[in-house]
């Protein structure tokens, strides 16, 4: 059975034995979005999707993450939430707080920091085996909610998701057929990336991979800001944002409905250019 047809089983049993992911696959369909465009060239929907406060509001700084239990650590997942196996050391989980159709989170199974380098090779076998989605990766600082666990998301492909580089934001695109030169080429793009912020201990990125048209397709935001400054505004300024690679991508979540309703162009430019980073 190809892993495409196992996730899709996967879902089918997981929602007729998990009352909560069958529920929020359910509000999935009734979720409100709005879309903004600018000329032909980007559209940005906005997803008002309240299930996603934990993870925008998550503390990710090093102190929270030691205190709490990691949810991505089997010992800790929900009981009822079962995986597929995947090259003997991830578990790909549906995800019960959904943003995508077939949103699956895909821990591996030792619990080891959220780092890319040298996980392109999974990400493109996982490219491979499952052509309908977008397999994606958010920095410890750049919206992964558990920045202490290294994992990957992915979910069923949508235009919207594949838009690339755009005046609004940089999207630096890695294409190739060939998947040795896909991966030397990622390293590539990895290193002048860390030499322009030495002091961090990844450069910070958001990556979303693909298949398209028999090629190797990545698409890496480089950030430099985790959240943008309306995040941490008070009162009727705030807007309760934090971006991850859907976002970057053109997918904005937001948690609260008076942000969602409020939300307006010049917001969406300001978040952009204060969470991405310009690069030659
Ligand atoms: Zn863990």
């Amino acid at each position: 059975m190809n892993l495409q047809t196992e996730i899709n089983e996967l879902f089918v049993k997981q929602q007729d034995e998990w009352e909560q992911l069958k529920k929020a696959i359910e509000q999935l369909d009734k979720i409100r979005e709005k879309e903004f465009s600018w000329g032909d060239t980007f559209t940005v929907r906005v997803q008002f999707n309240p299930a996603r406060m934990t993870s925008t509001a998550a503390k990710t700084d090093k102190e929270a993450v030691e205190k709490r239990p990691c949810f991505l650590c089997e010992t800790n997942r929900p009981l009822l939430q079962r995986g597929v196996p995947f090259l003997g050391k991830y578990s790909i989980l549906c995800n019960p707080f959904p943003i995508l159709r077939n949103h699956v989170t895909i821990p591996i199974h030792s619990h080891v920091p959220q780092r890319i380098r040298n996980k392109t090779g999974d990400i493109l076998t996982l490219t491979e085996e499952l052509p309908d989605y977008i397999v994606f990766y958010n920095g410890p600082k750049c919206g992964a909610s558990a920045p202490d666990h290294f994992h990957l998301q992915a979910g069923l492909k949508t235009s919207l998701l594949l838009q690339g580089d755009n005046a609004l934001r940089s999207c630096l695109t890695i294409e190739s057929e060939n998947r040795k030169e896909t991966e030397e080429l990622f390293e590539d793009v990895y290193q002048y990336l860390r030499h322009c912020q030495p002091e961090e201990e990844e450069p910070m990125m958001n990556v979303i991979a693909f298949t398209e048209e028999n090629k190797y397709k990545l698409h890496l935001y480089p950030r430099r800001a985790h959240r943008p400054r309306h995040y941490y505004e008070e009162g009727s300024r705030q807007l309760l944002i934090s971006p991850g690679a859907l976002d970057m991508a053109g997918l904005i979540i937001s948690v609260r409905e008076e942000d969602f309703d409020k939300i307006e162009r010049q917001d969406i430019e300001e978040i952009y250019s204060q969470v991405s980073m310009p690069v030659i």
